[in-house]
């Protein structure tokens, strides 16, 4: 088959590679319809989160079951699925805690970005190196889905792919960021990263109840997508001290709720590129620590923008100053993917509003170039193998 293969940092190509087989009696074969790149498959391309050996990218997919294992219940060929991102077993303590990132069983062995193995495993995902357990992802013809009775969820018919690819991923991760803060109604919530996850953070944020919604991001061309398809308020670090900013806007106070959908790309090749222009608040690069500048006193932030690496001089003093709440990690999207097929079955959140580009994916080099350089007004790049 065909699919997109990771080689060495910065090298990512449309290769032929062995088909999938079932290795499990849980498994089943998904033909793939859609997929689509994400902001976390641009820390593998980097070299962020490394990744010695040859690996089949991608863990936003959804397709047609074509082989399903002899233990298989809940699917059968033919069935039209979305797959949620974490590969989890759902019997062990975390998935039967509500913490499916963190399942025992699908991750083999957990391994430190130096190296070291970790004390405990961790999460596994599709196509998202070794250290998550060593899975191929669905940037591809085909691909095997482990535990096929756990997490893949059927979808209607009179649904596009287009409609429905973004619950694999991001529209859960942006759903966790505005969960996470237990909004109560009238909260102003601050997202920081106007990128696609940033984008399904400021859908969710409505829908939860916030009053104000406010994105920032310096690429002025996300923060037009941001108003016309979210209509919520802008602010760009190029213009203004976002939080001065973000303060005068809450009557000196700062944001109910700061949301970090950035990461350490702030850190990475973006802030390399733009650190010539961009002034943020006395060198502060790490979007965390903003957040934490810019959230109330006895305010929330949540962060699901990766980190993978040490942070040195964390503000732990701002933070127990100010009584801030801080939940971050992976997505656990198996908590709400139920629900939150139900608000866009029901028309009540609208996803594809963010897709910039559709393209076969064959030409996956070229849509990881513009959607890791921002060029051609990329927010959201939709693959067709
Ligand atoms: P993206 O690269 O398309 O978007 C990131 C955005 O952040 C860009 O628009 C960029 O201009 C903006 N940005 C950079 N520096 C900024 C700054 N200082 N202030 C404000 N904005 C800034 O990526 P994405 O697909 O939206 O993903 C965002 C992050 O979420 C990534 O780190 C990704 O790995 C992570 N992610 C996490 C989960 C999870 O489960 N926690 C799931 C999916 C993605
Ligand atoms: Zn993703």
């Amino acid at each position: 088959m065909k699919a997109a293969v990771f080689h060495k940092p910065g090298d990512i190509s449309y290769d032929t590679v062995e088909d999938p087989r079932l290795e499990n009696p849980g498994d089943v074969i998904l033909k793939v319809t859609s997929t689509a790149i994400c902001g976390s498959d641009l820390h593998i391309l980097d070299g962020g989160i490394p990744q010695a050996e040859d690996m089949i990218m991608g863990h936003e997919f959804m397709g047609i079951v074509e082989e399903v294992g002899v233990n298989v219940k809940n699917l059968k060929k033919g069935d039209r699925v979305v797959v949620p991102f974490p590969i989890a077993c759902g019997h062990c303590f975390f998935c039967q805690h509500g913490a499916s990132p963190h399942c025992e069983n699908s991750n083999y062995e957990h391994y430190g970005p130096d190296g070291d193995l970790l004390d405990q495993k961790g999460a596994a995902l599709f196509g998202y190196t070794d250290l998550y357990g060593g899975y191929s992802g669905g940037q591809a013809e085909y691909v095997r889905v482990p535990y096929a009775d756990i997490s893949p969820r059927k979808v209607p018919d009179n649904m596009t792919d287009e409609q429905v690819l973004f619950l694999t991923d991001i529209f859960p991760t942006g759903w966790s960021a505005i969960d996470w803060a237990q909004l109560k109604g009238g909260e102003v919530v601050a997202i920081f990263g106007s990128g696609p996850v940033g984008l399904m953070a400021q859908k969710a944020a409505w829908i939860m109840g916030a009053s104000r919604v406010i994105a920032i991001d310096p690429l002025e061309y996300r923060l037009k997508r941001a108003r016309d398809v979210n209509k919520v308020e802008t602010l760009n670090p190029h213009e203004v001290d976002v939080v001065e900013a973000i303060r005068q806007m809450t009557g000196g106070r700062g944001a109910d709720v700061c949301v970090d959908a950035v990461g350490f790309e702030a850190e990475r090749s973006f802030m390399e590129k733009v650190k010539a222009t961009v002034n943020f608040e006395k060198g502060t690069v790490k979007v965390m620590e903003l957040c934490f500048r810019a959230v109330r006193r006895s305010g929330t932030v949540t962060v699901v923008g990766v980190y993978g690496t040490p942070y040195d001089n964390f503000p732990v003093h701002r933070m127990f100053d100010k009584g801030i709440t801080i939940k971050q990690g992976q997505a656990p999207v198996l908590n709400y993917i139920d629900h939150l097929i139900e608000l866009v079955t029901t028309e009540k959140v609208v996803l594809n509003d963010i897709i910039s580009h559709t393209l076969p994916l064959s030409d996956v080099s070229h849509a990881y170039d513009i959607f890791k350089n921002k060029e051609d007004d990329c927010v959201k790049v939709v693959l067709k193998p």
